[in-house]
């Protein structure tokens, strides 16, 4: 355990230069202050400490509350084991097979407590279980926080804050990286993806959310190692992709997973057509993400539904075109175009029926907008998804994959008053084009015309 210890220590105070570690802040040398901290966080921290054990605020919660922000969430380190920690606060429970964390709730917030995560081997027969390509199956073998400082995944990452005395701890030289703006892998980088490929998505993730540059060892094993994730359980890569393309940075995270080829392990399909020569599908993308980012950053809802009908409908779109090309109707086509790219997409990403189900009459939609006449259209703004179908149709108005007509159309409709209502449906049922869109429907002009193909 020496040896690897050492081994880590020294690598890690090579790649720091000259800085001194580990460094302690104290309070007057660094922002963290109590009152940015929720008060469920000091309340387990303080309990803990009561209980004879240590306790710090670790990970997102320092770094961010360094940068001057606010933290998401906020995760405490602790040595007491998992079942210390259960026994300690009643609302609380453990989870995780992988890493054994406990949660302690209150109300709809949730503290997340880890014990000191030591090194593989701890002399004493208990080791971390890996796969055959290193990639960590478990890792219960607890440590000193020292240790549990390089088992982290980023330097910015691996700060410690006592509420107790006020100071900020660094083992690994992430207040230098934080002054640098860098994300800096604690270890070798390839060996670190290869134990946890999800790092990848974490490296660019934060690089994005924080603007910081991947430092160069850092992202130089990516491209190559990107493929790692296809053996990432799909529910794990779901709450990823989440993670990705809901927190604001939407766009810059896509590029960087474009940049390193990690887009291609979460969606193969829609890498595919995007390899192809459809600029349609580029845009839309695009398009969606700043759309994504810029609701968010007006405190406006987004949904996984509406994310992934983005994602894949360069995809469903493809197939449906091939099978309309075969002669199969549109509403079947899209059915079926839709159920092969998602039963295809869930062995990558999961997509819960909470979200597949939506996304699906997002797409439906698409093909009801432009049927207008008689009742539909009112039936249609009652229909429980019409806003996000609608905001789809604006979307690919906006990408350019449709003309801008139908959207305008029912921003219109949508302000009307029941009259002016009556007036556009007349129009429309009027319009030469637009009837022949719903030809199949209209009795009279059904005798007049030649019977259509689809
Ligand atoms: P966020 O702002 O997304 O919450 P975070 O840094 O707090 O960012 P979490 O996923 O909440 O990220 O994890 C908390 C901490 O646990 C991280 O900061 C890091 O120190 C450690 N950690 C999380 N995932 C890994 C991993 N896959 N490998 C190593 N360390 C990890
Ligand atoms: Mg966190």
């Amino acid at each position: 355990m020496a040896n690897l210890w050492t081994k880590i220590t020294s690598a890690v105070t090579r790649k720091t230069g000259s800085e001194k570690l580990p460094r302690i802040l104290s309070r007057d040398e660094h922002p963290v202050s109590r009152k940015h901290i929720s008060d469920s966080a000091l309340k387990v921290m303080h309990r803990l400490r009561s209980g004879g054990f240590d306790a710090f605020l670790v990970g997102g919660g320092v770094r961010d509350l360094m940068l001057g922000k606010q933290p998401k969430d906020f995760d405490i380190a602790t040595n007491a084991t998992p079942e210390d920690v259960r026994q300690l606060f009643r609302n609380s429970r453990i989870i995780g097979r992988r890493f054994k964390i406990v949660h302690v709730r209150f109300g709809r917030e949730i503290i997340e407590v880890t014990t000191y995560r030591g090194n593989h081997e701890d002399g004493n027969g208990k080791t971390a279980v890996a796969g055959e390509s290193g990639m960590l199956l478990r890792d219960n073998v607890y440590g000193t926080l020292e240790e549990d400082a390089v088992r982290r995944d980023f330097t910015v990452n691996a700060l410690y804050y006592c509420s107790e005395k006020f100071t900020v701890l660094d083992h690994v030289g992430g207040l230098s990286d934080l002054n640098k703006r860098e994300v800096r892998i604690i270890g070798d980088a390839a060996s670190r993806y290869q134990e946890d490929p999800v790092r990848m998505l974490r490296a660019v993730r934060f690089a994005a959310k924080l603007d910081f540059t991947l430092e160069a060892r850092t992202a130089a094993p990516l491209k190559k190692l990107a493929p790692l994730l296809e053996q990432i359980p799909a529910a794990r890569l779901f709450d990823e992709v989440l993670k990705l393309f809901m927190e604001g940075q939407a766009l810059r995270v896509y590029a960087l997973l474009k940049h390193y080829n990690l887009f291609r392990p979460l969606f193969p399909a829609t890498q595919a057509v995007l390899d192809g020569d459809d600029p349609s599908a580029a845009a839309l993308i695009e398009q969606g993400l700043v759309n994504t980012d810029t609701r968010i950053s007006q405190n406006k809802p987004v949904t996984p539904a509406f994310l992934f009908a983005v994602m894949l409908w360069p995809v469903v779109r493809r197939e449906m075109a091939q099978l309309q090309a075969e002669g199969i109707p549109e509403i079947p086509a899209l059915h079926q175009a839709a159920q092969n790219c998602v039963s295809a997409q869930q062995q990558h990403t999961s997509i819960p029926k909470r979200f597949s189900m939506p996304m699906r009459d997002i797409w439906e939609l698409q093909l009801r907008l432009p049927r207008r006449t008689g009742r539909r259209a009112q039936e249609l703004l009652e229909h429980r998804y019409f806003r996000a179908g609608y905001d789809f149709l604006l979307l690919r108005e906006q990408a350019g994959e449709i003309p801008e007509e139908l959207g305008p159309w029912w921003t219109a409709f949508q302000e009307a008053d029941e009259e002016t209502r009556e007036g556009m449906q007349k129009k429309i049922a009027g319009d030469r084009p637009a009837r022949n869109n719903n030809g199949r429907r209209r009795r009279k002009p059904r005798h007049r015309n030649p019977p259509r193909s689809s």
